[in-house]
């Protein structure tokens, strides 16, 4: 007896990420935005998360969805803060049963020559992009190994191997993102669950507009393929590590346009 799929069926069929749930943090816009984007697109339930208590990203997201991709959800989540983080992570669980894949996406910078950073400078950045890592990172691979398996994307940056100036702040939380995800790959990676980290060069976001264009041409001069790279060119980073290398752990991925080899 032979089957007829409608086209539908057969669309559902090759998703990469189908029925997967994926958390993806600050995915209300910029690199995070264009992640969750992708992941629906390939069949997942997407968290995003932002600090305002709404948020109209995954309305126009799954505005532009096929009926048989995933969806996009927002919640609220203030991401230095432990207790909004762990209800978060309940909050999900409940609603959702489980977490395939984590992004911990969200990151700022504060940019400030060293001699003149101030406290707060440093603080807010190490809240922001590498506390928040941990608090995130402790319930999800709690979940996922009781799941026995899960993929972690880590964002870390090309400043983060390198070094920048002004950066000194921004550059100390990207390289610990760096020892955080080889070390959890470690004691882990029995339980079935990856963790590997992007690191981004010159990406066209919100958080790029911000440098004068004189700056951004001069950095545009050193990278070999000739431009700021976009978020889609991350999110197919994220797709591939999320869903198609079931033997890739503990690795750093570079998109960067060949600044840094
Ligand atoms: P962006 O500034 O456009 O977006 C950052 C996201 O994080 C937003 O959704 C924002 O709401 C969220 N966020 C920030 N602070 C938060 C907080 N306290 N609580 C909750 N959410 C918070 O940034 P982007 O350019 O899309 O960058 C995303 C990630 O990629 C960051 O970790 C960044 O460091 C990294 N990165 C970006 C570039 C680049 O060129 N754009 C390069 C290297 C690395």
């Amino acid at each position: 007896m032979t089957t007829t799929l409608t086209q539908e069926e057969k669309s559902s069929m090759t998703l990469k990420l189908k029925d997967k749930i994926a958390l993806v943090t600050g995915g209300t816009r910029g690199i995070g935005k264009a992640i969750a984007e992708l992941y629906a697109q390939e069949g997942a339930q997407v968290i995003i998360t932002g600090r305002a208590a709404s948020n109209e990203t995954a309305s126009e997201i799954n505005s532009t969805l096929a009926p048989e991709t995933g969806k996009v959800h927002y919640k609220s989540c203030e991401m230095g803060d432990r207790a909004a983080i762990d209800a978060l992570v309940s909050s999900i669980l409940t609603e959702f049963g489980r977490i395939d894949v984590l992004v911990n996406n969200a990151g700022i910078t504060n940019d400030q020559l060293f001699i003149r950073m101030k406290d707060e400078d440093w603080t807010n950045v190490m809240n922001v992009n590498l506390n928040a890592l941990f608090y995130l990172t402790q319930p999800v691979v709690k979940a996922m190994s009781k799941q026995k398996g899960g993929a972690i994307i880590n964002m870390s940056s090309v400043v983060g191997l390198h070094g920048n100036p002004a950066q000194v702040n921004y550059a100390t939380t990207k390289a610990g993102i760096l020892g955080f995800s080889k070390s959890i790959a470690k004691e882990y990676g029995r339980r079935g669950i990856r963790v590997n980290v992007i690191a981004p060069g010159f990406i066209q976001t919100e958080m790029t507009d911000k440098l004068p264009e004189e700056i951004q041409n001069k950095y545009k001069e050193n990278i070999p393929l000739g431009d700021f790279g976009s978020a889609k060119d991350v999110a197919d980073a994220a797709l591939f590590l999320a869903a198609s290398s079931n033997y890739i752990t503990g690795q750093v991925i570079q998109v960067d346009g060949g600044l840094f080899m």
